[in-house]
């Protein structure tokens, strides 16, 4: 028989056996999600440059750092041979409606077409991660936008918030009386997260480049919401009698503001002698920023090609995204055309992350940083010969094409057309051929796993929040309605408001009969400033 010595000597032996076996367990398991092995990091923000393995954890990039152990990670991806670099950064793209329903009785309104915006996860294809919508919706339908586009997209979506409060496609951009500053402000500290500035576009344009009544309104009003907000404002603008482009970029635009479609055809970037003009260089060093905005009609190679020549390159490129070219542009594509003028890889990377990110205020975006969202690209950089039109209809030919084969957003892999990340069938795991472990959970009497090969996420569903720093606004936790926000949380704005139409004699300038069959109508309460001009 066992003595009670022997006994606590043996029980102790084994506690210490368990102890030892569950340290040496846990350090054998794996710490990381993932690993991106054996690419050529490009993080400009880090000023990494060079072959590295990128880790990523708990939905955030844990370390960028050479050899990393395979045995460290859940899932390892080789992506040897391409270039791993942040999760693009796309600041001028629309995505949504851009009117508001009462727009319908508004002669110029676009709002009965087709609606302006992309569905915001298409750029995934292009490695981008972020986007930021360029003032397709005001004050009025800002709201709209957030409710059907933002909160259900997997990509990052901010917003740059039209000064015209009826949105882009309302028909009101020509009217001043539709462009609010305090009301732009007030849309903007309910959702200071989501929008980052101001968007001014088309005021005073394609009407024959006659100057407005005033032709600063919307530059001047934009500006104003800027002041009160604290936030950039990005122009797509005209030069017209009365608004030259010398004094929009040299005197009427702040440090930090952004000229979008810098290289359109409407602005006198190169001089009759071939140089770039100096208004460009004293306006950069005023710290004014220079946009690409590619667009349908805003991207000339007689504009950008001399400037890239001689030293003056964007900021930032950016897509300009819409229905009307989403067939032939993605943000690679544009990236390819300014690789071809002779900009290096590095260069428009930073200009596609580090910068961007700058220029909208929001640092901790496009950066591999330990801690930073486990948002990534892996691109792949094609040598040969590849021809691209701009929008003036004219070729360039060159032998440079990048492409984007892999993004991982808020860690999970979104974009993967060739299976990189996956195995051959042949190795799948046992679920994949229909055998379910028996360790699986067994619901309504039958046993369930999936049926796919590995069970890395593909997929983000929690949409809310997506372990960003951008959190679901209050009044929306609110479980489904407009209107009866309990109180202390902000109302949302009234979106019933009558504007002042310019048009008041135009027989579908009539208001709604019953504006709740459009919209819940949220009773005014202590709230008095809601939905007053
Ligand atoms: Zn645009």
């Amino acid at each position: 028989m066992i003595s009670y010595k022997k006994f606590v000597c043996c029980a102790l032996l084994s506690g210490f056996a368990i102890f030892y076996w569950c340290i040496a367990a846990l350090a054998a398991a794996p710490q990381y999600d993932l690993i991106l092995k054996g690419g050529h990091v490009i993080d400009p923000a880090n000023h990494i440059d060079q072959i590295m393995d990128v880790a990523v954890a708990d939905h955030r990039v844990a370390a960028v750092k050479k050899d990393i152990p395979d045995s460290e990670a859940k899932k390892v991806v080789d992506v040897t041979g391409y270039y791993v670099t942040p999760g693009l950064i796309d600041i001028h793209v629309h995505v949504s409606n851009g009117g508001t329903p009462l727009d319908w009785f508004t002669p110029n309104s676009r709002h009965r077409e087709v609606p302006e915006g992309i569905m915001t996860d298409i750029p995934l294809d292009s490695g981008v991660t972020t986007m930021v919508d360029a003032g397709t919706s005001g004050a009025n339908d800002f709201i709209q936008e957030m409710m059907k586009v933002t909160d259900h997209s997997q990509v990052r979506v901010l917003s740059w918030l039209n000064i015209v409060e009826n949105g882009m496609f309302s028909g009101l951009e020509q009217d001043p009386d539709n462009m609010n500053p305090k009301r732009c402000a007030q849309i903007i500290n309910e959702f200071p997260n989501l929008i980052v500035g101001i968007k001014t576009a088309h005021y005073g344009a394609g009407i024959n480049l006659n100057s407005p009544p005033t032709p600063w309104a919307g530059i001047d009003d934009a500006i104003a919401c800027g002041q009160l907000t604290h936030r950039p404002v990005m122009v797509d603008t005209s030069p017209v009698p009365g608004r030259s482009y010398a004094d929009i970029i040299t005197k009427r635009l702040r440090p930090g503001d952004v000229h979008t479609h810098v290289f359109a055809q409407q602005f006198p970037i190169i001089l009759p002698n071939g140089k770039v003009n100096p208004i460009m260089w004293e306006a950069r060093a005023r710290g004014v920023v220079f946009d690409v905005g590619y667009g349908s009609a805003s991207f000339w190679w007689r504009d950008a090609a001399p400037a890239i020549q001689q030293g003056f390159m964007p900021d930032s490129i950016s897509t300009d995204l819409h229905l009307g070219n989403i067939q032939e542009l993605s943000l690679t594509s544009v990236m390819s055309q300014f690789l071809i003028m002779g900009e290096t890889l590095k260069e428009v990377i930073q200009q596609t992350t580090v910068n961007p990110a700058e220029e909208i205020h929001h640092p901790e975006l496009g950066t591999l940083s330990p801690g930073s969202d486990a948002d990534i690209a892996v691109l792949q950089l094609l040598h040969g010969n590849f021809c691209y039109h701009d929008d003036g209809n004219a070729r360039m030919c060159g032998n440079s094409k990048l492409t984007n084969v892999l993004t991982v957003r808020d860690g999970a892999i979104l974009y993967d057309p060739s299976g990189l990340s996956m195995v051959d069938w042949q190795h799948a795991r046992p679920q994949y051929f229909g055998h379910c472990p028996e360790t699986a959970r067994m619901i309504r009497g039958r046993r369930r796993c999936s049926s796919a090969a590995d069970n890395f996420p593909r997929h983000i569903t929690n949409y809310e929040g997506l372990g960003s720093p951008f959190p679901l606004e209050p009044w929306l936790q609110v479980p489904g309605n407009l209107g009866n926000n309990p109180p202390g949380v902000p109302h949302p704005p009234d979106l019933t408001r009558q504007y002042h139409s310019p048009f008041p004699d135009h027989p579908r300038a009539q208001p709604l009969a019953n504006p709740k069959d459009v919209y819940p109508v949220q009773e005014q309460s202590s709230d008095s400033e809601h939905g007053q001009q």
